[in-house]
């Protein structure tokens, strides 16, 4: 994962919204950096008996509109960088969005998919132990990210309130719904997505009913299966892909036995009625929407003229490099970036702080219409941005929230 490297690619977008909105220099060496990052060498007893030692990293990126807010992700290819460019891009995220949080991310580099249950918790209370003194409700709060779930949550946020003798279901989101978790949470990534999906289709007269493809199907590509045929009124899924092969059918997939086959099985492939296809051709395809759902950097300079997509849906964090951005922007397809595509997770993570706060909870319809109006709003002011400075959607986005960031620091007298 790392060849590329995600942070230099981070600091660069930082560098050249800064350009476009005139920032001084201190600000923009402020915003190219994170505030406070933490490393740790944990220790964890496996099944064996035996000790292995893990590195991790909390990196609270910038904290000047609100508490650092992002996920953990337990991955054997992070390193501190990646976890800078994740962390930076959550600050940007929460800013297009215009929610009152920060931006930050952590992670400890393990391969989850070795570890057995029990392992999973030794490994998640540890987490917390390292690092229950620099996070909590005012200061940083923790969410779910790849290979991390409700469950992560439930064993981080219990080892943080048997450190602190109290209750502070706040400290992380996305929690189960019976100890202080909220609805809507679980699909609020993809609903987002496909929120903008919406809007893009009818600010853009395209057809959200034509064929559709989802590169990865962890949690974000499996609601988006469901979801794009559900809010907007059909559309036939041609193509998935997972971390084992890719599938193709050109008649269309049902994506409810398609996830129960995912969930069954752990993957897609073998699924009755498929195809195998290279993985890389399933950027290729000639469909309406791409949901790019995997790791970063899948979308680069040597695949992106090959795509035909109308819409470029991004539910991963940092899957297109720059030079891939330019060249989809010159090809006319609609980018819908990351920060502004994939943020419909944080604000349902924002509402279940909200609701754990004054502890009453709101009803599913109430978070989605809340969701709902988040998302289009933040899309027209992208689009707005894009006009005005006449430059690719992440640009306008990074614009949009940069200028955001970079607003509450002068505010605060930092810069
Ligand atoms: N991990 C998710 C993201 O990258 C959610 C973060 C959160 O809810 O804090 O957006």
């Amino acid at each position: 994962m790392e060849s590329y490297n995600s942070f230099r690619v981070a600091q660069q977008q930082v560098k050249e919204a800064a350009r476009l909105l005139h920032l001084d220099q201190p600000t923009i060496d402020l915003l190219q950096w994170p505030q406070r990052e933490f490393s740790f060498t944990l220790h964890a007893k496996l099944d064996s008996g035996k000790t292995r030692i893990y590195h991790a990293y909390r990196i609270q990126y910038n904290y000047a509109r609100g508490p650092a807010k992002g996920g953990i992700r337990f991955h054997p290819d992070e390193t501190i960088d990646t976890i800078r460019a994740l962390a930076s891009w959550m600050t940007w995220k929460t800013a297009v969005v215009d929610l009152p949080l920060g931006g930050g991310k952590g992670g400890v580099c393990c391969d989850p998919k070795t570890l057995s249950e029990r392992e999973l918790e030794t490994l998640s209370r540890e987490y917390i132990r390292a690092t229950a003194e620099f996070i909590g409700v005012d200061k940083d709060v923790p969410a779910p990210d790849v290979y991390t779930n409700p469950q992560t949550m439930a064993w981080m946020m219990d080892e943080y309130e048997t450190i602190m003798h109290r209750h502070h279901p706040g400290v992380l989101t996305d929690k189960p719904q019976q100890i202080g978790g909220t609805e809507g949470r679980r699909d609020a990534t993809a609903r987002g997505g496909v929120i903008t999906v919406r809007e893009a289709c009818l600010l853009h007269g395209l057809d959200p009913t034509r064929a559709y493809a989802i590169q990865g199907f962890g949690n974000a590509g499996q609601r988006a299966a469901l979801l794009h045929q559900e809010l907007l009124g059909g559309g036939r899924l041609i193509a998935v892909s997972d971390s084992r092969g890719a599938i193709y059918n050109a008649e269309g997939f049902d994506p409810k036995e398609l996830v129960t086959h995912k969930l069954r099985t752990g993957s897609v492939l073998n699924f009755p009625g498929s195809t195998i296809i290279p993985r890389e051709s399933l950027l290729e395809l000639d469909v309406e929407v791409l949901y790019p759902a995997a790791l970063e950097n899948s979308i680069t300079q040597q695949n992106a003229d090959a795509i035909k997509a109308r819409i470029v849906c991004e539910l991963s964090n940092g899957p297109t490099t720059p030079e891939a951005d330019l060249v989809l922007y010159k090809k006319g397809i609609h980018v819908i970036p990351d920060i502004l595509a994939s943020a419909g997770g944080v604000t349902v993570s924002y509402f279940e702080m909200v609701q754990d706060n004054y502890s009453y909870f709101w009803e599913e319809e109430l978070v989605h219409a809340r969701l709902d109006k988040k998302l289009a709003k933040a899309y027209h002011t992208v689009q707005e941005a894009i006009k005005e400075k006449q430059v690719h959607p992440r640009l306008a986005a990074m614009v949009v929230a940069v200028a955001r960031v970079a607003q509450a620091c002068k505010l605060r007298g930092w810069v």
